[in-house]
Order: C-alpha cells, then structure tokens, then sequence
C-alpha cells in the first residue's frame, strides 16, 4: 500500500489522513461519496439520479456560469454559501457528469481551505482529478441502484446503451463504471476514427483504455483496430455491436476477447473517441 508520502498533490495528502488502515485514495473516495449517498437515498431518488437535488441536499447552489470559466465547471465558497458553476453550451449528460465531479471535490477536506494551486504539477493534478471522477461515477450510479442492475452477467453493447440513458448519462462514464464493477476481467477502449491512408483499410485506432484490476493485458494507445473486428460496424452503423470471439492483437500477443461494441454520439465528440469498445478476457 502507498504511503501517505507518496502522494505530493496536497489535496490528496489530506484525504489521506482519514484513510482506514490499506485504504488507497480511490477507496477514500468511494467510501465517503457512498456515504452521503446512503445519508440523502431516502430522499434522493432515481435512476435517473439528479445531480443538482443532492448538491441541494448538501446545501451547495447550482447555476449555470454567467461567464468563461476555462473549464467545464468550478465549486466555490461565496458569503457563507457554496456554488457549483458549470459551463453554459454543455450537452445535459456532460453539465451532470459535471456537477458531480465539482461534487467530488468536497470530498477532499480541504475544499474550500485554500486556493486550487494552478501550478501544481501536472501528474499530481491528473491524480487529483480521476479521483474526482471516481467520486463522480459513485453519484451518477449509486452502488445501490446501479450494481443491481449491472447483474450477474457481461454487459453487452445495447446494455450499455440502455444504462446510459436510464441514468442519463455519458456513454463513455456509463462504460467506464460498467467495467469498474464487473467481477469479470474487462478493459474499455476508447478508438477513434481517422480516414484510411493508401490501400490500408484499417480505420479505427486505440485512443486510450481503461482496464479494471482482473484485465490481464495492457493495450496500447495507437494500436490500429482489425478491420473485421464489430468495432468498425458499430462506427459505421452507429449501432452497438457484439461479437462472442474475436482476435485481439495486444502488447502481449493475440488474444481471444469477447467484444462489445458502442457507437459514441457526436455530442459526446468533445472526448474525440468515436467508438467505446468494452473487451472481455
Ligand atoms: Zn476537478
């Protein structure tokens, strides 16, 4: 287990010092967002599960920004109230997505006891801001509600799709916590789609991957995609796709996955991934 010492981001130090014994910041996380889940669930009800009634229930305001705010959002102390601003222009399953991260951060305890240090180091602050996200996927998908309905089974692509929209949010958080939760070993990749050059018809490429702890391969951002893999019928369909078996050429060799394919709308191409490809190991 990491060492309070480990962490240098400031923010994460201090999270640190409630940490129960083996406790990783992300454990942190997860374990005070779910309580003030379960501390408002009576009251606060979905799925859908609304972000701004459970920032209402912790007393914090939500607006829309009235100006730029360089970002997709903000949370800020003003004359003994607190405000979550996020940036006008956003589709809705962002500005949600949005104002659970911003709720995120209150889960730090020094919040509001000092000014976010912009020139912290960018690791640092990159660490700082997926813990953020974890804490936002625990209230956009309550545990209780969302683990339920995730089953005993691989999700599949429409599944994911039907997640989604249940809980009103992105394709890519709802993936994401999908693979987060399953028992079985599951990586999400993000692939985008760049015209073939020359003669090649491979078109789709790896942007980045999200494993969960039982993935046992690591996937290269920039790996071309097999142009048979259902990956690219979803791209071409925009129709989620799935396939029982198919050949993965990973870092570590060829790979029989099971692989389910989902087409990202276009309001989500602010992420640039145009297909979130869910593999089974
Ligand atoms: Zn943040």
């Amino acid at each position: 287990m990491p060492s309070n010492e480990s962490h240098t981001h400031e923010s994460i130090r201090a999270l640190m010092t409630e940490a129960l014994d083996g406790e990783t910041p992300a454990d942190v996380i997860r374990r005070k967002a779910r309580a003030i889940v379960s501390k408002h669930r009576h009251l606060w009800t979905g799925p859908p599960f609304c972000p701004e009634a459970l920032a209402d229930l912790e007393g914090i305001r939500v607006e829309e920004a009235p100006c730029d705010i360089k970002g997709d959002g903000r949370i800020f102390p003003l004359d003994g109230k607190v405000f979550i601003q996020y940036a006008p222009g956003q589709c809705a399953e962002r500005v949600r997505f949005t104002i659970c991260h911003e709720l995120a951060h209150t889960l730090f305890p020094d919040c509001y006891k000092r000014e976010r240090n912009r020139s912290q180091a960018e690791k640092d602050h990159h660490e700082f801001e997926s813990l953020c996200h974890i804490g936002a996927a625990e209230f956009l998908f309550p545990i209780d509600t969302f683990g339920p309905d995730l089953g005993q089974e691989r999700v599949t692509a429409s599944r994911v799709q039907e997640l989604a929209s249940r809980y009103k949010a992105s394709i890519d958080a709802t993936a994401q916590r999908i693979v987060h939760l399953q028992d079985h070993p599951a990586c999400v990749v993000f692939a985008q789609y760049k015209p073939p050059e020359g003669k090649s018809v491979v078109s789709l490429s790896v942007l980045y991957a999200v494993p969960n702890r039982r993935f046992p391969h690591k996937i290269h951002p920039r790996m071309k995609i097999n142009s048979k893999s259902v990956a690219n019928r979803a791209f071409a369909t925009k129709q989620p796709a799935s396939a029982p078996l198919e050949h993965w050429f990973i870092v570590d060799g060829m790979k029989r996955v099971r692989t389910e394919a989902v087409p990202l709308p276009t309001f989500e191409s602010k992420q640039t991934a145009d297909v979130a490809i869910i593999l089974y190991a």
